[in-house]
């Protein structure tokens, strides 16, 4: 069993890292943050990269026996937004038939699909000691897919899964072996149904809905994105199959605003889970732990992980 904790990038320090090691977490993951910013703090991450100092981390987390993954939102930057003035025509359109560079863009576009691929390409070598799977997440929004007539007929499911073939292929030519996630979360948890997954395309599940879920139809969603598990599975294959969960974000519980919040993690309900994961066949079982940094140490003390280290053994 692989397991993970992701961080932001700036929250990376020593004694995260020995943390993650010390209680036995198999996998370091390194998350710019998401929503409409996600590009700035991709671009603060890559600056990070080039580093000595920030290198010299990640070489320590790699001495610890870590394993180092980036997942990161990156539709925004592998599209970047400036290029609507001279390229509408590679942006999505909207519900009101109007072309927009607000989120993703037109992947039925031929050049702006090659675009993306090939600077996905270039961010998988930018990332400093990475593993060979790879998560370039569409934008971090909800119903922000093309609606153009040559999108129209393809879900957000669909959308997603066609450029991840396309970034995968690129990329296989600078690492044969690479693999790449399809991030089934809100309007992505329906199965794709005009698009077939590429060899080496494996599910992440994120049950985001479970947390986050209000409206009047809440129980009906979660209900939902439980019930999407077996059939993702069934569409994805299990071998590689990956829970992305919640347990430690204490960025969702201090609502994306520093400073952090005291956090508690809710062991109960995190055993409960991981048994359910476990039973399904899943082979790696992560969660979130941004908002716990140098910052919350300095204010509320170290968080602890051992609890998830020890359930997910
Ligand atoms: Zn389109």
């Amino acid at each position: 069993m692989r397991s993970q904790i992701l961080i932001h990038p700036e929250e990376l320090s020593k004694n995260w890292i020995d943390r993650i090691a010390d209680a036995g977490v198999t996998v370091l993951g390194i998350h710019p943050w998401g929503g409409k910013h996600a590009e700035k703090s991709i671009q603060q991450m890559l600056e990070f990269l080039k580093t000595p100092e920030y290198r010299g981390l990640l070489d320590y987390a790699a001495e610890r026996g870590l394993e180092i993954e980036y997942e990161i939102h990156a539709a925004g930057y592998l599209l970047p937004r400036d290029l609507f003035e001279t390229h509408p025509e590679y942006f999505r359109m909207n519900e009101n038939g109007e072309r927009t560079p607000d989120w993703n863009f037109c992947v039925s576009d031929p050049k702006a699909l090659s675009f993306v691929a090939k600077r996905a390409a270039e961010l998988a070598l930018a990332l400093y000691r990475s593993g060979k799977r790879f998560y370039f997440w569409m934008d971090d929004g909800k119903d922000v897919h093309c609606r153009c007539p040559r999108c129209r007929d393809l879900s957000p499911s669909d959308q997603q899964l066609l450029v991840i073939n396309a970034m995968l292929s690129e990329i296989k030519k600078h690492i044969s072996d690479a693999k790449m996630a399809y991030l089934a979360y809100f309007d992505s948890l329906s199965l794709p149904e005009m698009i077939k997954a590429s060899p080496d395309v494996f599910l992440e599940y994120a049950p985001m809905e479970k947390y986050v879920a209000k409206s009047e139809d809440a129980a009906q969603r979660i209900a939902r994105e439980q019930a999407m598990i077996g059939p993702l599975m069934d569409f994805f294959g299990r071998e590689d199959a990956k829970v992305l969960e919640y347990w430690y974000d204490n960025s969702l519980y201090s609502k994306w605003k520093k400073p952090p919040k005291e956090f508690h993690v809710d062991r109960e309900a995190m055993a409960k889970d991981i048994d359910q994961y476990k039973a399904l066949g899943f082979s790696c079982i992560s969660t979130f732990g941004c908002f716990l940094g140098a910052d919350y140490e300095e204010l509320f003390g170290a968080p602890d992980i051992v609890p998830f280290a020890e359930l997910t053994k």
